[in-house]
């Protein structure tokens, strides 16, 4: 029988993004107003657990417009993790300010809150944290060294929507909670971000950034150099009808990671994250540890299986390039593969890819 490819990941859309949509298209509202814009923020602040929620293009742009809210700038330091995706770099680049690097802990891939004291100078303005690959980091140390050293935390939940820390959801913890709707996060708007705040100070500034720095008072009046971030009708239509049944797909992936770790978990040679009290990782992206990572990669791509290697420490690429060491980040990079992880797998194919990464280290 022929192979068929699975796919790292997938978006999962049906009859009620194709309804929510036609209906944005045929309101004529395709652009930045209309409906669904208002309904999906108030619907996504709300299932964080935060007062307001403003939406705008991507991920990166809400990471952006909440360094911009805050008041960061030229000369200002914002401490993050080396070992993220490169746009919670980006962002701090964009506003001028200085990336200070921490390394992660041994026992996950999250920043190690027990680095981030000795990184804070007088220019430090913000923690920019990064819940990676569905684990909420360390919030309680880190909210504690902010209170301590009044600095600001702005939370990279980017893969992580519908985490939970001591019973809060990320992204309600911070001063900003920034999220993406990019086509393989867990819910999706094909482009879209989104962040989250309690401060309505926050919010109008996020949306006077996200507006050209257009005045609400007085139109074309602009009182700063604003951006076009702004969201479309149609794309907030297709995340509503995500986010009705975000629920559904985190079910779903929790049954793939126990399949995963029913199929692998008793492997010597594969780590998976270990879980945690009080702690509740959502399966972004199916995670394993292992030795000869690229040599499992291109097996399983003969195979018609596509994965991913973990993310390179920032600190290792041409714009960042630091001479300081971060051991835990680089073997996490070394080591870590993301499993395909598409909502819509099925069982069969969960069974599949065990089987053949099973038979790889058998070789
Ligand atoms: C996806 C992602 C982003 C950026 O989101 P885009 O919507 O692609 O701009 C930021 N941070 C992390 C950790 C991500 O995974």
């Amino acid at each position: 029988m022929e192979r068929k490819n699975i796919p790292v990941a997938e978006p999962m859309l049906d009859n009620k993004e194709l309804e929510y949509a036609t209906d944005a298209i045929k309101s004529g509202w395709i652009s930045s107003k209309g409906s669904y814009i208002k309904k999906f923020e108030e619907k996504f602040a709300e299932y964080c657990g935060s007062n307001y929620a403003v939406s705008c293009n991507n991920g990166t742009s809400a990471l952006h417009l909440a360094l911009l809210a805050l008041g960061i700038k030229r000369g200002d330091e914002v401490i993050l993790p080396t070992f993220t995706y490169i746009a919670t770099a980006n962002a701090i680049r964009y506003v001028g300010a200085k990336p200070i690097f921490v390394d992660t802990k041994k026992e996950d891939w999250n920043i190690n809150p027990k680095k981030i004291e000795s990184k804070i100078t007088p220019k430090t303005k913000a923690i920019l944290c990064v819940h990676l690959y569905g684990v909420p980091c360390d919030m309680n140390q880190i909210m504690d060294i902010s209170k301590r050293k009044n600095i600001f935390v702005v939370e990279d939940c980017a893969e992580a929507h519908g985490a939970k820390y001591f019973g809060k959801k990320v992204g309600s913890i911070g001063d900003i909670g920034c999220f993406s709707f990019f086509g393989n996060k867990i819910i999706t708007t094909g482009e879209g971000g989104m962040c989250v705040t309690n401060r309505k100070d926050l919010v109008d500034k996020m949306e006077l950034f996200r507006n050209q720095g257009m005045s609400k008072e007085r139109r074309y009046w602009h009182d700063e150099v604003g951006y076009n971030y702004r969201m479309t009708n149609i794309q907030a239509a297709i995340g509503l009808a995500q986010l009705e049944k975000i629920e559904h797909f985190l079910n779903i992936r929790k049954e793939h990671e126990d399949l995963y770790k029913k199929f692998l978990g008793n492997l010597k040679e594969i780590e998976f994250y270990k879980e945690k009290e009080n702690i509740n990782t959502v399966p972004w992206m199916h995670s394993i540890l292992v030795n000869k990572r690229d040599e499992l990669i291109n097996f399983l791509k003969k195979r018609l299986i596509e994965t991913r290697p973990f993310f390179f420490p920032v600190h290792t690429m041409p714009p960042y390039l630091t001479k300081e060491n971060f051991p835990n980040s680089e073997i996490f990079s070394q080591r870590g593969i993301n499993l395909p992880s598409s909502t819509n797998l099925s069982e069969k194919d969960i069974q599949r890819v065990c089987e053949d990464i099973k038979s790889f280290l058998k070789k």
